[in-house]
């Protein structure tokens, strides 16, 4: 027998959910775009940096920060600012993603990167990329293209050059620096975590005007990495993560931790099913990757424009901005 009264109940909870689960609207506090990125955590400490490279490091994060807030403050979409920023941290040798990555055990460079719309949670990621001048770049065609989600290896460049993107050789992505972390590496027996600058990976998230998120992240992956290993950077859920329902995550951090904590989703999946902040999604999913004996951190962008992050290192080269002006880059804990 229906129960007219219970049915009429059944469905007032079912209308009245929604809007009593919708957090207060406050337009004042919402900016209209946002942007976060990262340049990678580690052990990064004032004492054991000049005043000069301190300077090097914030312009170039700024220079970053500045070019995927351009595309966002004329209307562009998050996408197009993950890529933008991501494109001069990959160019730039003081970060381990294109250019200046990390060397592999053998002696080469080997990049991974991903990317992923917020809209519809399409997805471009590729991995172990030796001749792509920016991998982000090869993620997004990925993407577009739209048939497959990862590519690896040769493959995926062979799909690079179908696509003409700009090829680099070995000598482009080497550098000194990198090299020496290499040698001390294998001369002190010691392992990747505890090499200086351990990390150094990169990436942006984005919400643009009309409220899309993207996210980004891309990665020469870790010091001394043999065998074809891939990190969590061009994994989605782990390293990457987008989706306008709840946030977008770029991380960094040792891959084998995040790729086994899913941090990437398992921060925004806590946002959209527990009701959490982003903030507090963050910082549980970094707590349980330390719980784990990992390290690392995140950049977060709600779907309503709140940027974060969260690391559990003594550092990470991070920026943020959006239209209320918010403009700030930082290194240490402390900043
Ligand atoms: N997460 C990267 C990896 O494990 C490394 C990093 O963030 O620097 O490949």
């Amino acid at each position: 027998m229906i129960r007219p009264f219970a049915a009429l109940l059944a469905l007032a909870a079912l209308f009245s959910a929604p809007v009593l689960a919708a957090p207060a609207a406050d337009a004042a506090a919402t900016p209209s775009w946002s942007i976060a990125i990262h340049g990678g955590a580690g052990t990064l400490q004032r004492k054991n940096m000049t005043a000069e490279e301190e300077k090097a490091y914030r312009a170039a994060l700024a220079a970053a920060l500045d070019a995927g807030a351009k595309v966002l403050a004329e209307g562009g979409e998050a996408l197009d600012a993950v890529e933008a920023a991501i494109v001069l941290l990959e160019d730039d040798p003081r970060f381990n993603a294109g250019r200046g990555a990390v060397f592999t055990w053998e002696g080469t460079n080997e990049l991974d990167a991903s990317i992923m719309d917020g809209r519809t949670r399409a997805a471009g990621a590729v991995a172990g990329v030796t001749t792509v001048r920016n991998p982000i770049r090869l993620a997004r065609s990925v993407m577009d293209d739209g048939r497959h989600v990862f590519l690896s290896g040769a493959g995926a460049e062979r799909f690079a050059s179908q696509r003409g993107l700009e090829p680099a050789g070995p000598e482009w992505f080497a550098t000194e620096r990198r090299r020496r972390q290499l040698e001390t590496m294998k001369a002190e027996r010691v392992g990747a975590l505890d090499v200086e600058f351990k990390f150094g990976t990169v990436g942006a998230v984005a919400r643009d005007q009309a409220g899309h998120l993207a996210a980004g992240t891309s990665t020469g992956g870790m010091t001394g990495k043999r065998w074809g290993r891939i990190g969590d950077a061009p994994v989605i859920g782990a390293g990457t993560w987008a989706d306008d329902r709840s946030c977008a995550v770029s991380a960094t951090g040792w891959g084998e931790f995040f790729i086994r904590a899913g941090v990437a989703q398992a921060i925004c999946d806590r946002v959209r099913l527990a009701g959490e902040g982003v903030q507090q999604a963050a910082d549980t999913v970094i707590g349980e990757v330390a719980a784990m004996g990992g390290d690392g951190g995140v950049i977060v962008v709600s779907a309503e424009g709140e940027t974060v992050y969260s690391f559990n290192t003594a550092g990470m080269y991070r920026g943020r901005a959006d239209s209320t002006g918010t403009r700030e880059v930082a290194i240490f804990a402390g900043d």
